[in-house]
């Protein structure tokens, strides 16, 4: 089909929630996408941070195709393999001891602000249902994990919200401590905010965090669905911090598009679940498992993480050199390969466009801040041609307006 007839087709049957660029992409390989049309783009956005391995990764195929032609579904009143090897292979290589598996983001988040309610309420405490988070976060869009986004452009239209959220700014342990309450249940954060455009808690603040928690006796939560599996040079954000959550969620990158959710707690606490209190149809079955298992061996084995860090410095150091002759940027900030980079106008949409244009596959968040989310796989070489064509884009739109 034409572009032109799959945009009428979208416009006539698809809801209309997203403002999409004017392309459809057919296939990809490695840090490259190629449109219906034949043209190539250098892929830095990775679909919002889930293309980890890349594209059409072989061992990410390999294991697809292979568990496809032997078992897509089985009903968790069954054992599954793939999923007690994926869940072992996470608490292995992380703060977690136990972890059950949801299909996306958001239901990971609802599962852990189910787990520390069940867990408050098991102690003896059932008063203990509230939930902190931060202001500019960003948690999901059922209605829950939407109460507890910090960000009021998600929530007005929705209202009422689901009650016994609050959130507080970020970085301001002082406002935390005003704002627990009896009704207390859990602090739930991003070590580093993605969707308000990268923005990282301090040391200082996440160990204050940490200490409050204990003194109060209130559980700590981490949504690492974007910042999670070596997206900032780490395996998880929290480990940047030599702090450890009671509960952390992961989703976008772990099995490299294929969708999966995960809650992963400590025992003390994952024991508040019992048979019945939670569940999924589809969460964890035996395809999502195999893949999530390849995609978390191969950012084990190919040494990944590494790469993001080094690549993600090497990417932050080539920007901040256009900072220099370019005064369009205001401000380029992350860790590894998570990077916002902020402009001094409200100018985003028009060089991400221009990016898209060129070549190349970037993100904005607002009118002002451009996002990169590339592949872990991805080189210097990849980099060193991205950053005159941005550059020049930049030079370019920094004389209009
Ligand atoms: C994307 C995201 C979510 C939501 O994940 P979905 O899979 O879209 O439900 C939750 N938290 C953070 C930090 C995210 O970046």
């Amino acid at each position: 089909m034409r572009l032109n007839e799959i945009v009428e087709m979208d416009r006539k049957y698809y809801m209309n929630t997203f403002n999409r660029a004017p392309v459809c992409f057919e296939r990809g390989e490695g840090m490259y996408l190629w449109d219906i049309d034949g043209k190539r783009y250098t892929d830095l956005l990775a679909g919002i941070a889930v293309s980890v391995l890349g594209h059409s990764h072989s061992a990410l195929v390999h294991a697809i195709t292979d568990q496809a032609s032997k078992l897509i579904h089985c009903s968790n009143l069954y054992y599954i393999e793939s999923q007690a090897k994926l869940a072992r292979l996470i608490a292995e290589n992380s703060c977690a001891d136990k972890v059950f598996f949801a299909n996306s983001g958001a239901e990971a988040n609802e599962g852990a602000i189910k787990l520390a309610r069940l867990y408050f309420r098991k102690k003896g405490y059932p008063e203990k249902y509230e939930i902190i988070t931060l202001e500019k976060s960003f948690h999901g869009r059922t209605l829950a994990t939407l109460a507890a986004t910090g960000q009021e452009k998600y929530h007005k239209d929705y209202c009422p919200l689901t009650p016994k959220f609050l959130s507080v700014p970020i970085n301001d342990l002082d406002a935390l401590e005003k704002a627990i309450n009896p009704h207390t249940c859990a602090v739930m954060l991003e070590p580093i905010q993605g969707e308000s455009g990268v923005n990282p808690t301090t040391h200082e603040y996440i160990r204050g965090v940490r200490e409050l928690c204990d003194r109060k006796d209130i559980l700590l939560i981490f949504d690492e669905v974007q910042c999670g599996l070596g997206r900032t040079g780490k395996l998880f954000g929290y480990q940047h911090y030599g702090v450890e959550p009671d509960i952390f969620t992961l989703a976008k990158g772990l099995a490299g598009g294929f969708p999966i959710g995960a809650l992963c707690a400590k025992d003390s606490v994952a024991s508040a679940f019992e048979p019945g209190d939670h569940g999924s149809t589809f969460g964890g079955n035996p395809l999502a498992c195999r893949a999530g298992y390849a995609v978390l061996s191969t950012i084990l084995n190919e040494k990944l993480c590494e790469n993001s860090e080094r690549m993600g410095q090497y990417l932050v150091d080539s920007l901040n050199r256009l900072k220099k002759e370019n005064p369009l940027i205001k401000e380029v900030r992350g860790k590894g390969l998570m990077i916002g980079i902020e402009l001094t106008k409200p100018a985003a949409k028009a060089v991400n466009a221009k990016c898209l244009e060129q070549g190349f596959l970037a993100g904005i968040v607002g009118d002002s801040i451009i996002r990169l989310l590339p592949p872990l796989i991805i080189t210097k070489q990849d980099i060193d041609e991205f950053i005159p064509v941005f550059g020049s884009i930049l030079a370019r739109e920094g004389l209009h307006s």
